[in-house]
């Protein structure tokens, strides 16, 4: 059994490392002061110009499309070599990412036709083209196959009414993926069908921003009577829940993938300010209760680390289902950043909440996470409904006893 990583991969980590440390981390206070100060309004935390640089910088990297097939225009590496980077880039708050994002594209390489194969497909993985997901409605967020937005089929074109909540980049993507129900008797049993609905689509409108914990911002989306042709069904009408599920895995991964990388970063901190700071003649890394918060924290990272490396290594063997390992590192990674912000506040006392350092705001940020791609006990359930299913626990190894 080899534990190493890849040698381009640590010289490809060493390089995102610098990066991030040099190039990203120092918005970070620009980014803590708009975001407190927009209130209830959309401004971007990363402006537009900001963000440009970033992007012409990561593509002279080489940092674009990296999981991307290369036959996509991608450079084919996979899934190891995406959370490698990913982990590195979320050392930082910045909300930058490198295009394209992943999970649509996974859905669009596993659905698309040829026709949509050049239309979205293709310039979306050079990172030319973005979009956005729409499936969370007002009733229906966990519960994916409750929502109600329904697709009709009249005189040779399909009719979208419904709305969707908490959608992410909405104002500033080029198309959406909407997810609607087209035979309610059928359900996520053939009942559920996406579409590729263009920016600008009549009937589709952006109706207001709904603010957050954290610099996330989502979006209400209202469809009313949007009409398109056949050609803007993705994969087959009926058959849209499990590419979903796949598109979540994937998405899933990536925010295990975040909560490494900001646990890495709160660690370093407390372990810094640990030997800095002395109190009642000591440092505190002298105090066994901050001792503890540090060993703890490096335990469960390093368990983390491992589960998440594991399952990216599964999918680069060609293992399309991790949804198990999917959703242990979902609960897993979430709640141990969770704790890691919060012992990171504790060891850092006044500073620590203040708006001076990045803490506070990854401590925010780290409660959205326990709830976007599904909350924990959506998780813990599929797992245990696994074992319970099966009778056996989980084998790592996947070996057949
Ligand atoms: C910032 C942000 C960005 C988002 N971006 C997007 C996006 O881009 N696209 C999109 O489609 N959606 C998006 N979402 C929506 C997000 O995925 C949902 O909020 C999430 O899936 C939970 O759904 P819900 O809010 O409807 O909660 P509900 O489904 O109402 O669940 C509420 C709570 O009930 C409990 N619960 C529910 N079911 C069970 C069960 N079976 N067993 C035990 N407990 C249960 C859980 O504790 C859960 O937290 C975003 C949300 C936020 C906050």
């Amino acid at each position: 059994m080899d534990f190493s990583l890849p040698e381009e991969y640590v010289e490809l980590k060493k390089m995102v490392r610098r990066f991030t440390e040099n190039e990203i981390m120092p918005l970070e206070n620009k980014v803590i002061e708009r975001e407190a100060s927009r209130g209830f309004k959309d401004d971007p935390v990363l402006l537009p110009e900001e963000e440009a640089v970033l992007k012409q910088k990561t593509k002279d990297l080489g940092l674009w499309g990296i999981e991307v097939p290369e036959e996509f225009g991608g450079q084919g590496l996979g899934a190891l070599a995406k959370i490698v980077v990913l982990e590195e880039l979320k050392r930082s708050i910045v909300p930058f990412t490198l295009p394209p994002d992943a999970p649509n594209l996974n859905f669009l390489q596993e659905c698309c036709n040829k026709e949509q194969y050049e239309k979205y497909l293709l310039p979306y993985a050079k990172g030319d083209i973005s979009s956005c997901l729409a499936m969370t409605e007002p009733n229906a967020g966990s519960d994916a196959a409750a929502i109600q937005t329904k697709a009709e089929f009249k005189n040779g074109k399909w009719v979208i009414n419904g709305t969707k909540m908490f959608i992410s980049f909405a104002p500033k993507v080029d198309f959406f993926i909407v997810t609607t129900v087209t035979d309610r008797e059928k359900g996520k049993k053939g009942g559920f069908t996406a579409f590729l609905l263009d920016k600008g689509t009549p009937g589709l409108r952006v109706a207001k921003n709904v603010n957050t914990i954290g610099e996330m911002l989502a979006y209400e989306i209202v469809l009313e009577d949007v009409t398109v042709g056949p050609e803007q069904v993705l994969g087959e009408v009926g058959n849209a829940f499990i590419p979903l599920q796949n598109r979540f895995g994937v998405r899933r991964l990536e925010i295990a993938a975040w909560c490494c990388g900001f646990s890495d970063r709160l660690i370093k901190m407390m372990i810094d300010q640990a030997n800095i700071r002395k109190t009642f003649g000591k440092p505190l890394a002298d105090r066994q209760s901050v001792q503890w918060w540090i060993a703890d924290s490096t335990m469960e990272l390093h368990a983390c680390r491992l589960m998440l490396y594991h399952a990216a290594w599964k999918v680069d063997q060609g293992i399309k289902d991790v949804r198990m390992e999917a959703a242990m590192l979902k609960v897993y990674a979430t709640e141990m950043l969770t704790k890691i912000a919060d012992r990171a506040i504790q060891v850092h006392g006044g500073y620590g909440l203040s708006k001076e350092m990045p803490i506070e705001f990854i401590y925010r940020l780290a409660r959205i996470t326990r709830i976007i791609e599904g909350p924990s006990e959506i998780h813990r359930w599929v797992i245990a409904r696994e074992g319970l299913k099966n009778e056996k626990p989980y084998n790592t190894f996947g070996i057949n006893f």
